[in-house]
Formats: C-alpha cells, sequence, structure tokens
C-alpha cells in the first residue's frame, strides 16, 4: 500500500542510508511500480515570460530582480501548436506550458490558453499547465478544455520557503494543489533543492508531498540552477549524489509518482542521468529551455536513451490517478513486466468524464 503518514525523521533515514543499499531499494521499488526502461519526455514550453510580481528567490522572471532575460506577452494558439507540434516530433508525449504569472486571472488571455490547452489536446498529446495559483472554478474550465495535469510546486518545506518566497504562503500553494485535485486534472507539484536548505527541510517537503493523499501523480526534482541577479545567485550548484539521495528517496516515499528530472540537468554527466533513472527518476524535461534556464539539446537526450536502452513513454499511458499497489514492497519486478496500472484506453475514459461533467 501507499504509505500517506510519512515523518521526517523516517525521511532522513531513508536519505542518509549508504549509498548502495538506498540505490537498491530504491530501484527495486521502481521496477515494483514501473517500466523501467519507459521515460516520460516532457516538454516545457514558456508561453508568457518574464515580469512576474512574485518574489521567488531563484527566479529569473520576477520583475523585481535584474536579470538578462527577455520578457514576452502571452504565446499565440498557432505559435503554441507549432511549438507542441515540434515537441512531439522530438519524442515528447506532453507540452508544459508555463506562464509567469501570480495567479490566473478570467478574461482574455485564460481564454486564450484554454484554446491552447484543447489545441493540444487534439494532438493526442498530454496538456500540463503551470500558471500560478487557480481556483477551484478555473481548475474546472482547465479540466473541461482537456488539460492532463496542474503544476504546482510546494519549493521546499514549509519552514524554509518563507525563506525564498514571501509574497505567497505555503498554504496557498497547497490550496491550489487542493483545488486542482477536485477536478480530473492530475496533480505535479515538486520542488528545488540547493536553495540553501538543509536536509531537514529536504525531508520536509518529501513529507508534504508524500503525505498528500493522493500523492502527486508527478513530482519534479529541481537542481537550482543560479542566475546572476537573483537572490540566489551566489549558491553553490548541488552534487550528482545530493540529486541521486534526492530522486532514490522520492521514489522510496512515493513509489507510483513519475519522479522527473528537472533544472540542472545540463550540469549532469550521461552517467549521473542514467544513476538518477536507475533511482526512480522516469521522467524528464526536453527542449533547449526549461522556461529560462539552459537544458540539454532534444537530440542528445535521444542519443542518451539509444545508449540506455530507454524509450519515450506513450502519452496517456499512465493511468489518471494512482491506485494503491499492496503486494510486498520487497519484491523484485522482472525486467519488462508491464506496469499494473498500465492503460491504453485511457484518454477516452477520461474524455467521457470530463463530458459527463460538463454536462451535469
Ligand atoms: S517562480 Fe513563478 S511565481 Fe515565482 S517569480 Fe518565477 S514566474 Fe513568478
Amino acid at each position: 500500500m501507499t504509505r500517506h503518514d510519512w515523518t521526517k525523521e523516517e525521511i532522513l533515514e531513508i536519505y542518509n542510508k549508504p549509498m548502495m543499499e538506498l540505490l537498491y531499494e530504491a530501484a527495486t521499488i521502481h521496477r515494483k511500480h514501473h517500466d523501467p526502461n519507459k521515460v516520460q519526455v516532457s516538454t516545457l514550453l514558456s508561453i508568457k515570460t518574464g515580469g512576474c510580481p512574485e518574489d521567488c528567490g531563484y527566479c529569473p522572471q520576477a520583475a523585481r530582480y535584474h536579470t538578462d532575460i527577455e520578457g514576452n506577452d502571452l504565446m499565440s494558439v498557432s505559435q503554441v501548436k507549432a511549438q507542441a507540434l515540434r515537441a512531439k516530433s522530438g519524442g515528447s508525449s506532453r507540452v508544459c506550458m508555463g506562464a509567469a504569472w501570480r495567479n490566473v486571472k478570467d478574461g482574455e488571455e485564460f481564454d486564450n490558453v484554454l484554446e491552447m490547452v484543447r489545441t493540444i489536446n487534439k494532438l493526442d498529446m498530454e496538456v500540463c499547465c503551470t500558471l500560478g495559483m487557480v481556483t477551484e472554478n478555473q481548475a474546472q474550465r482547465l479540466a473541461e478544455a482537456g488539460l492532463y495535469a496542474y503544476n504546482h510546486n510546494l519549493d521546499s518545506s514549509e519552514e524554509y520557503y518563507k525563506e525564498v518566497i514571501s509574497t505567497r504562503g505555503y498554504q496557498d500553494r497547497l490550496d491550489t494543489i487542493g483545488n486542482v485535485r477536485k477536478t480530473n486534472v492530475t496533480v505535479c507539484s515538486g520542488g528545488i533543492i540547493g536553495m540553501g536548505e538543509s536536509l531537514e527541510d529536504r525531508a520536509g517537503m518529501l513529507v508534504a508531498l508524500a503525505t498528500l493523499n493522493p500523492q502527486p501523480e508527478s513530482t519534479p526534482i529541481n537542481a537550482l540552477v543560479p542566475v546572476e541577479g537573483t537572490p540566489l545567485e551566489e549558491q553553490q550548484k548541488v552534487s550528482i549524489w545530493e540529486m541521486l539521495r534526492m530522486v532514490a528517496t522520492t521514489r522510496i516515499v512515493m513509489p507510483e509518482t513519475q519522479v522527473r528530472l528537472s533544472a540542472g540537468r545540463t550540469d549532469m554527466s550521461r552517467e549521473g542521468q542514467a544513476m538518477c533513472f536507475f533511482a526512480g527518476a522516469n521522467s524528464i524535461f526536453a527542449g533547449d529551455k526549461l522556461l529560462t534556464t539552459p537544458n540539454p539539446d532534444v537530440n542528445e537526450d535521444m542519443e542518451m536513451f539509444k545508449l540506455l536502452g530507454l524509450e519515450p513513454q506513450k502519452a496517456f499511458e499512465k493511468k489518471a490517478k494512482p491506485e494503491s499497489v499492496s503486494a510486498d514492497e520487497s519484491q523484485y519486478k522482472p525486467l519488462g513486466e508491464k506496469p499494473k496500472w498500465s492503460r491504453p484506453g485511457h484518454k477516452i475514459e477520461r474524455n467521457l468524464e470530463a463530458k459527463a461533467k460538463s454536462k451535469a
């Protein structure tokens, strides 16, 4: 059964295990819940860049920091469609559209985003949005447009969060996740390591995520990319060993979640990324930019996949909301066995659900 009662002490104990033991345990759980040779490829597209009123200390898009990113107004639907088609031909099964907003405001821009969601949905790709805070009604409108996932990261532990962001609280984040949960849209929520937080804070963030019931369907683990002009510009980059520990611990406490290697992947060698896949990472962000920070080239990623015998996961291959798996966690799952929740007809069922809701 997936546990929702993890404590910080238990998670710290896992995080601090001898590395080989930690990796073996994480890899064993990973094989039990997922096909270890499949990795989801998601393209992150900045549909509105810069000028954000928030003060997230890691973010070059905050208007108050003096960084050299170029701001852009909301992209057009046709621009987004062209980028999505490009992403699909590069092997992506999901497009995540990010807008540098504090929260979604009803009106023309939100209507355009809804049209973008409908457009990408028709391309048979999973659509995700990260638009800041949303109300229940806005989450429902996104669901009706066919949104598959909504990203809203917790960033860090509740305690450390206050050191990084002052313009909105941890509870605001949890409220947005709660609003998304009231719809059939899946939740994507994770955080960032390397912001100066302690190991207790890393464990605290995982407690906050793993005790959500249900747990997020996907969890991005970002390594801070310090950007000149932001308050965190002087931070030391995290080592691959810290990343591995974080990925492995996330996999152990959130066995069914897609764990995504996100920002900071350009600083990781192929060997390092391979170890992360072994430790339970099964998703990457593709594209040469992650909103504003650099990311490996798509071709490089596909070469790495070939080298490692990895296959991009197809769109809608995972079911929308994971069920608990009750089998013995310690059993080894043989290579190549299909995950038990693999459900090819999934998209049709979701669409029927959305239609039923819109008629109600
Ligand atoms: S992380 Fe998001 S909310 Fe925070 S400053 Fe950047 S764009 Fe704004």
